[in-house]
């Protein structure tokens, strides 16, 4: 028992949370965040009624027994939301005391979660299209092999069908460059206006063909910003193409500019990009959640549009790297409001 105060000591300034058991499988030591972590009073117990949980149990055992290192996750609930802990069992001679300590691995936990949700979304997304591409196959090797029409038909069904997969192919390389760069920032000296303008150009026959006035009010003089052009037009194209897709036919788009010497958002200088459309709106339980990857508001209208999900996620990281925000107000109704807000400077502000 002589070593036993020195190991508590030890135990408490460690700045994780930690506990210590000895040969006879007590708790000899243990910290104040290893006890709020066990709730029960824990010292001096025996550690299975302590610890409880079987992986975290059988690493002490395993560590104990032979001497040798071991780990385990704990997971816990702290503040109602789910926590993960590595536990890491190491025996420190010359009394073969286990040393336990717990380290929040909870973003890692969460991130691990994250990557499977990706790829499972990823590979539904792409499993629709190509069922619907190998059936048609299967109609034309047999029943529509000789029916020209229905061949014409099932061709423009593949070839749609083609272009979702493709589009899709070409938003998840868009998002990973996207992401890859966000933490640089971009040091090109560009003219917004000649962004925008380049846009509104490229995209107008889209509204023709939709139907839709395109309303915009662009300033004349120039709006120099350090930006990235290429990610900035895939912003604003991205953008006018959703209030054009989600706006319906007969309605207008408008496109407004408006600079602020001192925004509210950013607390700096800025320029802002209204695109607003006068379609159904978007319910409020939705807005928070648009940016996230395959995130759908109206699941069924974006399928039929052909949409991948993925448009409003590559503007947030696009804004992320320039120090952005993205805006969005609509009212069911009455139509949506996509607001850019970029600073007018990267080195300052914001
Ligand atoms: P999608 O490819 O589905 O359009 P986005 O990431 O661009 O994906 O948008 C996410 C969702 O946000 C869309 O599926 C749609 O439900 C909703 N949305 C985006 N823009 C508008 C808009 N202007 N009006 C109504 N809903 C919109």
């Amino acid at each position: 028992m002589a070593g036993n105060p020195a190991v508590s000591d030890v135990v408490a300034a460690l700045p994780l949370p930690a506990l210590a058991i000895d040969t006879s499988e007590q708790i000899i030591a243990i910290n104040d965040a290893a006890q709020k972590l066990l709730t029960l009073p824990a010292l001096g117990r025996h550690f299975i009624t302590a610890l409880r949980q079987p992986a975290v149990v059988e690493a002490v055992e395993r560590c104990l027994g032979t001497g040798k290192s071991a780990n385990a996750q704990f997971l816990s609930r702290e503040n109602a939301t789910d926590t993960t802990y590595d536990v890491a069992v190491r025996s420190v001679p010359p009394a073969d005391v286990a040393l336990v300590t717990f380290t929040d691995i909870t973003h890692v936990a969460a991130a691990g979660q994250m990557r499977r949700d990706f790829v499972a979304n990823v590979s539904h997304e792409l499993r629709t299209p190509l069922t619907a591409l190998t059936g048609f196959i299967e109609t034309l090797q047999g029943p529509a092999r000789d029916d020209p029409a229905a061949r014409d038909r099932f061709l423009d069904i593949m070839m749609k069908e083609a272009g979702r997969m493709n589009r899709l192919v070409g938003d998840l390389l868009s998002l990973s460059r996207v992401e890859a760069d966000e933490r640089v920032r971009p040091t090109a000296q560009i003219d917004l206006m000649v962004i925008l303008n380049t846009v509104v150009r490229n995209i107008a026959p889209l509204a023709t063909e939709a139907h839709i006035d395109l309303n915009a009010d662009l300033p004349e003089s120039p709006i120099i910003l350090e930006g990235d052009a290429d990610q900035l037009t895939q912003v604003f194209t991205n953008l006018i193409e959703n209030a054009i897709k989600y706006g319906g036919r007969d309605k207008a788009v408008h496109i407004d500019v408006i600079e602020s010497d001192h925004d509210t958002a950013l607390r700096a200088p800025s320029v802002r990009v209204c695109v607003r459309d006068e379609g159904p709106g978007i319910a409020a339980v939705h807005l928070p959640r648009l940016t996230e990857r395959f995130y759908r508001a109206d699941s069924h209208r974006s399928r039929v549009l052909g949409g991948t999900g993925l448009g409003l996620a590559i503007v947030k990281h696009i804004l992320n790297r320039h120090r952005g925000r993205l805006k969005v107000t609509s009212q069911i109704g009455q139509g949506s409001e996509f607001t850019v807000v970029l600073p007018q400077s990267l080195s300052g502000g914001g």
